[in-house]
């Protein structure tokens, strides 16, 4: 690097473009430019500061003609990229729900980087293929999914990069399935169930599933459930739908949502989805990797109802992203949902029908090895590990709520179940938007800050700051000081609004 590759000599631009020597020295630098990243990280500001349009300013106008160094790059990282950075990956992120990184995941990530495969058909990498169920079904059985969830058998997991691709992927086998031979149902007539705290990622599903959005049903939940949805109301809004001569299809189910945290019933609702005759999602997302755990497994007590499950590796199990975990009871829902066969993709091992073609159970034909980084994960952490790291960001989760309860200018909006901390601070009284403006703007002083960063929800109309603990490197003391800040600012803001 840092030279010209030179025209017409043997093989030039080949040894340039990937040489082990050069690569080595290269890695080495590398590794220890994002190891100090990582030593250094508590002292960036969580949100990053800039203004939009912000690199514009600081990059030129067109790509270099030549090669430059990467010392030169790596300055131009810390000086212009870093500062355009949120770091996630700070003790001091407490914002949405955590992205995980870790030195497993990372090696991970860097192995499959190194390998570069591209794992569609089995036959494009045996490994690849392989590992990923072995690992789905290592990961299964931490979770105590039941059987028909896992290979060999009728269902499988597979490696999804989102949870938003993995409802997407389920959504198109039930419709079809629903479709397939039976005249009296039509596209137009098919209805997808969920509750008004589900992710948006289903709403999108439904709009590329060609769902009418009238037939997307986000039904309503108070704080009476907690946020989770009623049995109750999703039975009167199926039975209003069947006399009104459409076909229920689809049920979500969330274990952890997005706002609150909030557990529907998987038992209960999935005795209704299957009276219905519907598929049964469950979105554990979040909260899937807190059910490694024995004592929080009975959130997921009637997952055996389900047709599919999924959660997010790459949130709370200390695997980079992407690494979104999918299993499904009946993979040949989903294969002939999503499966192809053009002439240049045919070969043996797929027609002998003794592999599995991850390309038919996912909607892009290329796919990342991304087994690699999991596996290395449950290896190099083992499952006790993963485990007490859970269980130590729900007992930091804990402490904030119970210095929140401590201090009377605060309240907790709704009832912590994992890691998340939902509050606010009291309005003062006859506040006119019932402390819609002080909390948000206690957000933004707070996010401006750069010394934590938290973000929001609205629950039953009431404006409620979300803290979510769950970066690797938090730590009690970063508890405490988040706290001292919320604090400090809220007495400022309190101040000046009396
Ligand atoms: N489901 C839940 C419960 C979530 O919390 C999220 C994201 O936070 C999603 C789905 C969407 O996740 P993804 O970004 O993997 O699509």
């Amino acid at each position: 690097m840092g030279r010209c590759f030179a025209e017409g000599s043997e093989n030039g631009s080949l040894r340039r473009a990937f040489d082990a020597e050069e690569f080595r020295e290269n890695a080495h630098k590398m590794v220890d430019f994002i190891a100090d990243y990582y030593r250094d990280i508590h002292k960036f500001p969580v949100q990053s500061q800039v203004q939009p349009g912000y690199l514009q300013t600081l990059l030129p106008d067109n790509a270099p003609e030549c090669p430059e160094t990467l010392e030169n790059v790596l300055t131009d990282v810390q000086n212009k990229i870093i500062p355009g950075i949120t770091h996630w990956q700070s003790p001091n992120f407490f914002s949405f729900y955590p992205s995980n990184s870790s030195t497993a995941g990372l090696l991970g990530e860097m192995l499959s980087g190194g390998f570069n495969i591209v794992g569609f058909s089995w036959i494009t990498s045996p490994a690849a293929t392989e590992l990923e169920a072995i690992v789905l079904n290592w990961l299964g059985k931490m979770l105590k999914l039941p059987e028909p969830f896992l290979l060999p058998g009728k269902g499988g997991g597979v490696i999804q990069g989102t949870a938003s691709e993995a409802v997407l992927v389920v959504l198109l086998a039930a419709r079809d399935r629903a479709l397939k031979g039976d005249s009296t149902k039509s596209l137009e007539k098919l209805v997808v169930y969920a509750s008004d705290q589900t992710h948006s990622a289903l709403q999108k599903a439904c709009m590329i599933a060609g769902i009418r959005k009238s037939n997307f049903r986000a039904l309503p939940t108070n704080s009476s459930t907690n946020y989770a949805l009623s049995p109750n109301v999703l039975q009167k809004a199926i039975l209003d739908d069947i006399h009104a001569g459409l076909c229920p299809l689809f049920l979500c189910a969330t274990v952890g949502t997005t706002s609150s945290s909030a557990v529907d019933s998987l038992k209960e609702l999935g005795e209704i989805s299957q009276d219905n005759g519907m598929w049964f999602h469950v979105d554990a997302a979040y909260a899937g990797s807190a059910c490694i755990c024995p004592e929080y497994q009975h959130y997921l007590d009637g997952v055996d109802a389900a047709d599919s499950f999924n959660m997010n590796c790459h949130k709370w199990l200390l695997t980079n992203f992407d690494c979104s975990a999918l299993w499904v009871k009946d993979s040949s829902a989903l294969i002939e949902a999503l499966s192809t066969k053009p002439e240049f993709l045919r070969n043996k091992a797929s027609e002998s029908s003794l592999v599995v073609d991850y390309k038919d159970w996912q909607i892009p034909l290329g796919r990342r090895f991304r087994s690699l980084k999991l596996w290395m994960v449950l290896r190099l952490y083992g499952v006790s590990n993963l485990q007490a790291y859970i269980r130590n960001h729900i007992y930091l989760a804990k402490h904030f709520e119970e210095l929140v309860r401590e201090d009377t200018r605060f309240e907790i909006i709704t009832p912590r179940t994992f890691a998340l901390v939902c509050f606010r601070i009291l309005p003062p009284a006859n506040d006119p938007d019932n402390g819609f403006t002080l909390n948000s703007q206690l957000l933004d002083v707070i996010n401006s800050s750069g010394h934590i960063y938290l973000s929001h929800t609205v629950l039953s109309g009431i404006y409620t700051l979300r803290f979510a603990v769950g970066a690797p490197l938090t730590e009690e003391q970063h508890i405490n000081s988040a706290w001292k800040t919320l604090q400090d600012k809220a007495s400022i803001l309190l101040e000046s609004y009396n």
